[in-house]
């Protein structure tokens, strides 16, 4: 069988960890597999998607690389949608109802003080012709319900193994509001048989939904519709570092925020591809590397721990093995490109790329030297070569050592501190070479250079 995902995005909000990761694992899977990904943007609701949502999920997927192969919008296809709705209809599955909010809410009531499940009590199944005329007379609506058969709905989940719904404890679903506006149900199952998607993969807060749609695949299929119901997939859900859910604090987790605070995209396709596996955390050397490394078997069942501090480690992992030719623009772009050896040399310093900043300012000015003893840094000006080779760094310490009797943490951290402005950074015997004499000899005598 050929494997084809889809990834299904709303567009009445940003992608956040949560979704990208469910956009992720299907993505890797399908690479694994040799797959197809689809991406399938789901817009029925007219009124809360917006283009500019729409765009953010593309920019999204291609900053972190998971190009798709196939693009569709559900508010193109609805069409399809009436067409399964007429067969559904006409079947026997698909009833109206005409029940008002308020009513459902009082017969919930009822039942709940009765003790009983709060399940709908199928009312419009049994309306006569005559009293739905009553009810379209006083100006009612319906809305359609899926009649759900009522049975142990099973299958074998990549993730959780076997499976199994039981639709006799749930409301029948409603499909179609009575505004006319498609739920996500329904489309989702015609777009998955139209669309010969072979796995769903997706969180498992959609496993009660997967028994309901899996009825609703076997009646279109009975019913003449194309196609057969896919494979199923839900990944245990993520929880932040304190092991609460994530859920709630996932709209501050966006993507395009992560870009804005400076994450590479290998960094979160690492970090997402591999909490909850027994994979080890380690930064991959591309999504496809993660792709092909990627298997069902390797996720566990319990939720999986998102982490910031874990993503930071894998950002500046992901920098420290990054090489020049693949980050040469991006310095540019930055007026940060000072060539292979001062890449090579402040790389393993990076948390974020933009750190790169800091960095090349020890090169290019602007410091503003830290000087503890005015007399060793006089001496050091004394001892500074007439030309700054690629082995000054010894030479110099060398003739300072000497001049000022000066040895070990006392000879090189003034020296870092004079030049650098800083007591911690990148290797001084590389680094030194780079700076113009001029710059190195004001800064001895602590000008701001
Ligand atoms: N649009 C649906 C959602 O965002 C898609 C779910 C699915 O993958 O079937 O929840």
């Amino acid at each position: 069988m050929s494997v084809k995902v889809r990834f299904a995005p709303s567009p009445t909000g940003k992608l956040h960890v949560g979704n990208v990761r469910t956009a992720l694992v299907n993505w890797l899977f399908a690479k694994g597999q040799g797959g197809q990904f689809v991406l399938r943007i789901d817009d029925t609701d007219l009124a809360r998607s917006t283009p500019e949502f729409e765009q953010g999920i593309e920019d999204d997927l291609t900053w972190l690389g998971l190009v798709w192969d196939e693009r569709h919008n559900q508010s193109k296809r609805f069409d399809r949608y009436e067409a399964a709705a007429d067969l559904l209809k006409a079947a026997g599955r698909l009833y109206a109802c005409y029940d008002t909010a308020e009513e459902l809410d009082r017969r919930r009531k009822v039942q709940l003080s009765r003790g009983l499940p709060p399940i709908y009590d199928r009312a419009g199944l049994n309306l006569t012709d005559a009293e739905k005329a009553a009810f379209e007379a006083e100006g009612r609506k319906p809305h359609w319900r899926f009649r759900l058969d009522g049975r142990r709905v099973a299958w074998e989940d990549l993730s959780r193994g076997h499976a199994e719904v039981d639709t006799a404890s749930m409301s029948d679903p409603v499909l179609i509001r009575e505004d006319g506006l498609f739920l996500y149900t329904l489309p989702s199952v015609v777009d998955d048989l139209d669309m010969a998607i072979s796995h769903v993969i997706r969180g498992e807060d959609h496993v009660t939904n997967t028994g309901a749609q899996i009825e609703i695949f076997e009646a279109l299929i009975a019913a003449g519709w194309a196609g057969s119901v896919p494979g199923f997939a839900h990944m245990p859900l993520l929880v932040g570092a304190d092991g609460q859910a994530l859920s709630k604090r996932l709209g501050s987790l966006s993507i395009a925020e992560m870009r804005e605070q400076g994450y590479e995209p290998i960094a979160i396709t690492s970090h997402l591809g591999r909490i909850g596996t027994s994979d080890p955390l380690e930064v991959a050397p591309s999504v496809e590397a993660l792709g092909a490394g990627f298997a069902f078997s390797k996720m566990g069942r319990s939720p999986a721990r998102y982490d910031t501090a874990d993503l930071d480690r894998l950002n500046a992992q992901a920098l420290h093995a990054m090489p020049y030719d693949d980050v040469r623009s991006r310095l540019a772009d930055m007026e940060c490109d000072l060539g292979e050896i001062f890449w090579n040399a402040v790389r393993s310093n990076l948390q974020k790329f933009s750190d790169v900043v800091e960095m090349a300012k020890i090169v290019q000015g602007p410091v503003t030297p830290v000087i503890e003893d005015t007399a060793f840094a006089a001496a050091a000006l004394d001892q500074l070569p007439a030309s700054i080779g690629s082995d000054v760094w010894a030479t110099w310490t060398q003739a300072v050592k000497e001049a000022t009797g000066a040895k070990g943490k006392g000879l090189f951290m003034p020296l870092r501190l004079i030049l650098t402005g800083q007591a911690h950074g990148p290797d001084m015997a590389t680094l030194v070479p780079l700076i113009d004499r001029d710059l190195i000899v004001r800064r001895l005598k602590g000008e701001t250079a």
